[in-house]
């Protein structure tokens, strides 16, 4: 089969992924065969082709956001999916399944899981084997392409909003809107929030309004808000905006963190962090939210957001293109 492999890490910009001819997946008793009909494309992927997240071996097939039909079904994985069903995989390949953070619905932080695209050959191919005990099914009302973006892009926003605390009579600032932002807006609307959207972008900022964010700030406008917030979410992926949004927040307020920061910059802690704020970042989340945000979207609550098919021989220039910003939405790969 066909795949887009990393075999040595380095910047996108000299074409670190090669299209090579690979022999199938092979599956074990626990797992499912899928053939990958959509892979969304993630900004963590770009970090681990070009080195800042270790694959513990190479070479690696990269991608996490991962939808496909089944193909063929472990000796016991025969109750948990079956041949034809459209499912997606995410972050986490499988766990121990018995730490108290699997326990608890918080695999993705079980010291002994492993990762799709990182510990095990993702969804950059045209086959992939995914744990069946991890795999979600697809709700009939979305394709495959709009379904990948869901798998990490929309469960990072859902767990990120139900981390914020978003409510009636709550205030949530959400900073970015792209793939993630698009989805917490939605998200945050549907618990009943008042949602401020801030962007450097004016599209993207048009765009905050149509999803139903209730008022947009220009991000160089954002100080003017100053203390107004229960809660602001950084889904964008730039340091210096943690103290931005740190002073947006009022007393007893929460930041939290989702995007991938390489640092956090110092900040001065009586403007930021004093009065019983806090900075919490996020983790994907777990595949129990993954149903509960699947469940938004096949009731038709919860849209889908924009997304660009691109065949899977370019998966370069998609990742060049998530380098540069130069994306709204999602860019999907087809294999
Ligand atoms: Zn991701
Ligand atoms: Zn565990």
């Amino acid at each position: 089969m066909k795949a887009m492999v990393l075999e040595r890490a380095g910047p996108i910009e000299n074409q670190p992924l090669k299209l090579r001819e690979v022999e199938p997946p092979r599956m074990g008793r626990f797992d499912a065969l899928m053939e990958v009909k959509a892979c969304g494309v993630c900004g963590t992927d770009l970090s681990i082709v070009e080195g800042r997240f270790k694959p513990p071996r190479l070479p690696i097939v990269p991608g996490h956001e991962a939808i496909g039909r089944v193909l063929a079904v472990g000796e016991d994985a025969s109750g948990l999916v079956r041949e034809g069903d459209l499912i997606g995989a995410y972050w986490v390949h499988s766990s121990c399944g018995s730490c108290d953070y699997c326990l608890t619905g918080r695999e993705q932080l079980c010291l002994e899981r492993r990762v799709n695209g990182l510990d095990n050959d993702g969804c950059y191919a045209e086959q992939m084997v995914v744990d069946a005990r991890y795999a979600v099914k697809i709700p009939s009302g979305l394709s495959p392409e709009e379904a990948a973006p869901f798998m990490c892009a929309g469960l990072t926003a859902y767990r990120s909003i139900k981390l914020s605390g978003a409510e009636p009579g709550r205030r949530i600032g959400v900073i970015g809107v792209g793939g993630l932002g698009s989805f917490a807006i939605q998200i945050a609307k549907l618990r009943g929030a008042r949602v401020t959207a801030i962007s450097r972008s004016s599209v993207k900022l048009e765009m905050a309004r149509r999803l139903g964010a209730d008022e947009t700030v220009p991000e160089d406008e954002a100080s003017k808000m100053a203390g107004e917030f229960d809660s602001v979410v950084l889904l964008a992926p730039f340091p210096k905006l943690v103290e931005v949004g740190m002073r947006l927040l009022r007393k007893g307020g929460s930041m939290i963190v989702a995007a991938n920061l390489d640092e956090v910059p110092n900040m001065p802690y009586r403007s930021t962090l004093a009065s019983e704020r806090c900075v919490r970042s996020v983790s994907v989340g777990g595949r129990q939210e993954l149903k509960e945000l699947l469940g938004l979207a096949g009731s038709g609550a919860l849209r889908p957001i924009p997304v660009e098919p691109m065949p899977l021989e370019e998966a370069n220039e998609a990742l060049l293109r998530v380098k540069r910003g130069d994306v709204i939405g999602r860019v999907v790969l087809r294999p």
